[in-house]
Order: structure tokens, then C-alpha cells, then sequence
């Protein structure tokens, strides 16, 4: 028998707030009638701010990885190369689907907990005298080690060897969460879901597309073809039937992203992801991410001395806590604490004080209190007085 709250700390998917829930209560409606393209219409103009895009931007139904595989059949073709750094669980799948689709996968492999080697892309992209080299990909925010690489780094390395590759990028654990510019970045696709940042249940794969992009000529398609997409924009349709409860969430979601603004959302994140890191540090265990300034805001991957699914399983088991275990080569080496979001510094202090006590019944020696006395340090005097006009 459980009871109270079960607490999710996993990277995704996150807790969906209250007023989401409640928004996707809806009964069954037509998703041809009159006023459904309205609505959608204005999901998609509120979602151009959260990628930082004033192109189109795609709704496809479909998790994450829908959306990795609608950007890339759209605007690749069999034999095109593609350079992509493995440097974690998503880039590394990231990678195979790319071969798995038939692309010529020029792979660089970096420690896991590295960033995105832009200097080694720099070099690559110089190289490519014949443009040889179709598409750049980034993963924004390495969700199983907890790295956030800069895109802004991987554009310069383009502008740099004056290549016209596409820029991908993956942001499905931080769009939403921590900044993303699509234009500024000349990001060609950007690919996230609804099941992070964007605090619904997953249902949607959300896509920036660049009129560069859309320009590209793809690969052989059946579902994702965007050119079936095309009337959502003009219109607000779907070609398929739409989760149509997931978009009534989305509309909460982004009103409540409208109502805190951007800039509070990400500063949230990173007051909030501090006082994490700083509970990490006072318990003398290390983050999987190699250096702190590629620390991301979303989630911390935490390496344990003990076998970290232990600590993973008596949280669960015991306190009805979830965190999300290590990916890959980090099965049993490290778990991870997802913060992004609808979170607040009393959630991340109950994350704290849980993995506290199944760290140290998995043999692990933490003083009890000391990463909740860190972080309650970083976030004492901090919150903004937001709260007093809802
Ligand atoms: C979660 C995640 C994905 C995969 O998303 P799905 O919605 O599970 O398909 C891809 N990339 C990153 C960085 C992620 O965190």
C-alpha cells in the first residue's frame, strides 16, 4: 500500500501540474470542426517563443523520437553524410537511427559526461572542402549524463568553415526549460516532445523546421511526410487524428509558461538545478558531467561508489520516490535526479532528503541534512514573490 504523494524525480516524463490535468479532461471532440483549427493555430504561434522561432513550427503525433525521425526523412536522403558526436544514451541512439534510416554516419565519440566536441566538428566541417557533409547534429541537453552543450558553438563552427550543412538539434529535456534560440542559433530543426519541459503526458513530437530546412529534399515517407503537415499551419488541421486531449494539456502548459515568462522558467531551473548540484557536492560524490560548466539545469546524473540501481530501488520500494537510473555504460554506476518542470525548491528538497536516506541504506556514507542544508543554502532568500497574484 502506497500513500501521500509519489514523488517523480525521473527526467522526463515530469509531473504534469494540476491545471494540465484538469485541461485535458475534455470529451471527445471533432477535430475537423470549425473551431479546432483555431485552437490549434494558437498553440502553434504560443509555441514559436519557446523555440525562439519565428518559422514554422510542427505538431506530429508521436513521442521525441518522432520527431528525430520526421526531421530527418524530410530533409535527408540515403547516403547523405551526417556528422554526430555519441557522447550519452539519446546522441548515441540519436546516431543509430541516423544509420538505421540509411544516412552515412561520420560519428565522433566523446567520454560520456563530455560536451559536444564543437572544436572536433570545426575541424571536420574545414575539412569538407566538397560539402560532402549534409547535416550537424547536437544533442542540446544530454538527458542520460547531464550535459548541456552549446549549439551557439556548433553554429560559430559552421559560419566558421563557411559550410551550409543543416543544424539539428535535439531539445527534447530542455526546450522549455533552459534557453533555446532557434533563429539566433540558425538552427534548422529543432526536435522536441511534450512530455519534458512542456509538462504534459507524452503524445506530441514538437518540431522547429527552418524554411532552409523544409527546402531540403527527403527521403522516402509515409507518416511523417511534412507536406501533409503543411495545412497545419495555414489552418491549424492534422492529417491524422490528433491526441487531442494532449493539446488541450499543451494550452495549460503554455499559459502557465506565459504567466511565469521565460526568463523565469529558465532562472528557475537553474536556481533550482544549483541547489542539486551543491547537495552532490556536499555529499562528496561526483556528477557524471565532467565539467561544471557544461552542468545541465534539467537533470544531474549522480555516480554512486555502491550499485546506484540499489539506491534507485529503495527509494522506490520504501518511499515511493522515483529517480531515473543510469543509461547505457552507467547502469548501476550512477542515478540521476531530474529537475525540470513544474518544480519548486520544496520538491528538489524532498528529492534531496529521499536520496539521502536510500544513499546511505545502499552503504553509501552521507551525513543526514548535509545536501539539504547546501541546497536550502542556494535557495534561501531566492524564490521570486510570484505566488500572491494567482
Ligand atoms: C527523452 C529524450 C528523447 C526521447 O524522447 P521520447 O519522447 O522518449 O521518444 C530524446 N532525446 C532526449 C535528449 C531526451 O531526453
Amino acid at each position: 500500500m502506497r500513500t501521500g504523494t509519489n514523488h517523480l524525480f525521473i527526467p522526463g516524463p515530469t509531473n504534469v501540474p494540476e491545471t494540465v490535468r484538469r485541461a485535458m479532461n475534455v470529451a471527445q471532440e471533432d477535430q475537423r470542426g470549425p473551431e479546432f483549427g483555431g485552437f490549434v493555430m494558437g498553440l502553434i504561434r504560443d509555441l514559436k517563443p519557446v523555440l525562439g522561432t519565428t518559422q514554422r513550427v510542427m505538431l506530429i503525433p508521436g513521442s521525441g523520437s518522432a520527431a528525430w525521425e520526421s526531421a530527418m526523412v524530410n530533409t535527408l536522403q540515403p547516403g547523405d553524410r551526417v556528422l554526430m558526436a555519441r557522447h550519452g544514451q539519446f546522441s548515441t541512439l540519436w546516431a543509430k537511427m541516423a544509420t538505421d534510416l540509411g544516412l552515412e554516419v561520420d560519428a565522433v565519440d566523446v567520454a560520456w559526461g563530455a560536451g559536444v566536441p564543437a572544436r572536433e566538428f570545426a575541424r571536420r566541417l574545414g575539412a569538407d572542402r566538397q560539402g560532402k557533409i549534409k547535416a550537424v547534429f547536437v544533442t542540446q541537453n544530454e538527458t542520460s549524463t547531464g550535459v548541456t552543450s552549446s549549439v551557439a558553438a556548433v553554429r560559430q563552427a559552421l559560419d566558421e568553415a563557411m559550410h551550409d550543412a543543416l543544424l539539428f538539434v535535439d531539445g527534447v529535456s530542455s526546450i522549455g526549460s533552459i534557453p533555446f534560440e532557434m533563429d539566433a542559433w540558425g538552427v534548422d530543426l529543432a526536435v522536441t516532445g511534450s512530455q519534458k519541459g512542456l509538462m504534459c503526458p507524452a503524445g506530441l513530437g514538437i518540431l522547429g523546421v527552418s524554411d532552409k530546412a523544409r527546402a531540403s529534399k527527403g527521403m522516402r515517407r509515409g507518416f511523417f511526410a511534412f507536406e501533409d503537415f503543411e495545412l497545419q499551419a495555414a489552418q491549424g488541421y492534422f492529417p491524422h487524428t490528433p491526441p487531442t486531449p494532449v493539446l488541450h494539456g499543451l494550452r495549460a502548459a503554455l499559459d502557465r509558461l506565459q504567466a511565469e515568462t521565460l526568463p523565469a522558467v529558465y532562472a528557475r531551473h537553474e536556481r533550482l538545478a544549483q541547489g542539486v548540484r551543491a547537495a552532490v557536492t556536499a555529499w562528496g560524490l561526483e556528477t557524471v558531467c565532467e565539467s561544471p560548466a557544461l552542468a545541465s539545469n534539467t537533470v544531474t546524473a549522480i555516480r554512486t561508489p555502491v550499485d546506484a540501481r540499489e539506491v534507485i530501488r529503495i527509494g522506490f520500494q520504501r518511499y515511493n520516490v522515483s529517480f531515473g537510473s543510469g543509461l547505457g555504460p552507467l547502469a548501476g554506476k550512477a542515478f540521476r535526479i531530474g529537475h525540470l518542470g513544474d518544480l519548486n525548491e520544496g520538491m528538489c528538497l524532498t528529492a534531496l532528503a529521499l536520496a539521502e536516506i536510500c544513499l546511505r541504506e545502499a552503504g553509501v556514507t552521507v551525513a543526514l541534512g548535509s545536501g539539504v542544508a547546501a541546497a536550502q543554502a542556494v535557495y534561501e532568500h531566492q524564490a521570486p514573490m510570484a505566488l500572491a497574484a494567482e
